[in-house]
């Protein structure tokens, strides 16, 4: 059985080159959407305590059976723990022998914004340059090198409401070609902007973005409201915009659709990918992809590649 560590994963990033990962990863997700129907699917499995949220996420298919397992335990900040440990197993179903274990922290943020820059290719407007973030933290620099990558986005206004974290991602990012302008207030940061990003943190129904603050012909990149309980987007703007979700039946109950009524209408997105177009209707249009996240092949991928 192949095991992979995060120092593992970082040489191996390193050895390949971020960009080439990520537009790598993108394509094998992508692939993953085109034979969407082949995988047996199910909704996350989630464990709630007082400590915090354990969860499982399972995903097969005739060849491979995998999980992620993931915990959430914000108190274990004061402990000096890890808030977050995951990690991943993908095992060969012909025998049911595992073949690889591997570290899922970097992993998840890596597949996290290879999968939004890959929604954003068939959502956004193409000539799409500008980004604006809210929430500055662990995955936001992940988000804006798959952006990047995936879709050319070259500037990037950004707003976090601790700014000390927003010049830790200013200096994360330097070298890397980027323009990047830190915000202050956070309408600053999606004033003028193609698509906007929201990865904050805050395990309640916050409102980041209201209705308001978003223009016309948007796309948003909707990745914090992860979990029941947990969301980021006021509903006026899911309403006004074309949604879009991974699996429906974990985003009803995770997403920002957790607001609205069962039958609101949205897209799960391997209807789009395997149009093979970008589905915006016109230059206008809303669109918002709801991630709440869901395992690939990303552990096939990583085992072919080491
Ligand atoms: P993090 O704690 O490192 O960063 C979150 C940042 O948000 C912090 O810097 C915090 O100051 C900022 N923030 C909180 N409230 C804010 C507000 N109102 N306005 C502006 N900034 C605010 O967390 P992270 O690892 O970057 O993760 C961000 C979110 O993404 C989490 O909610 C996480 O659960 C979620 N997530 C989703 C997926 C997915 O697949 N959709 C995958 C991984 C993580």
């Amino acid at each position: 059985m192949k095991y992979i560590s995060s120092q593992n994963l970082v040489k191996l990033i390193h050895h390949v080159g971020l960009k080439t990962f990520l537009i790598e990863l993108s394509n094998i997700i992508e692939e993953d959407y085109k034979r969407w129907n082949k995988f047996d699917k199910s909704p996350r499995y989630v464990h709630h305590s007082e400590y915090g949220v354990n969860e499982l996420m399972p995903t097969s298919d005739q060849e491979l059976f995998s999980f992620k397992y993931v915990n959430g335990h914000p108190n274990n900040f004061n402990k000096h723990l890890q808030t977050v440990v995951a990690f991943g197993v993908l095992c060969d179903v012909k025998t049911g022998y595992p073949v690889l274990l591997s570290e899922m922290n970097i992993g998840t943020a890596l597949r996290t914004a290879a999968m939004s820059a890959l929604a954003a290719k068939y959502l956004c407007n193409k000539n799409a340059k500008t980004m604006g973030m809210i929430g500055a933290g662990c995955q936001a620099e992940f988000q804006a090198h798959a952006f990047r990558a995936i879709n050319n986005i070259s500037s990037i206004k950004i707003y976090d409401i601790d700014p000390k974290v927003s010049e830790k991602f200013l200096s994360n990012m330097a070298g890397t070609g980027f323009n990047i302008t830190i915000c202050k207030p956070p309408q600053e940061a999606i004033e003028n902007v193609d698509i906007i990003t929201t990865c904050t943190a805050d395990k309640q129904y916050a409102t980041i973005l209201t209705d308001n603050m978003v223009g016309q012909g948007v796309h948003i990149n909707a990745i914090g409201g992860d979990c029941p309980g947990k969301t980021e987007l006021h509903p006026d703007i899911l309403s006004r915009g074309r949604v879009f979700v991974e699996y429906e039946p974990q985003s009803r109950i995770e997403g920002e659709i957790q607001q609205m009524p069962e039958d609101f209408n949205v897209t799960e997105i391997y209807k789009v990918i395997q149009s093979g177009e970008n589905t915006r209707k016109s230059l206008r249009e809303i669109t918002i992809f709801d991630s709440v996240g869901l395992q690939y092949r990303i552990f096939h991928s990583c085992a072919t590649s080491t």
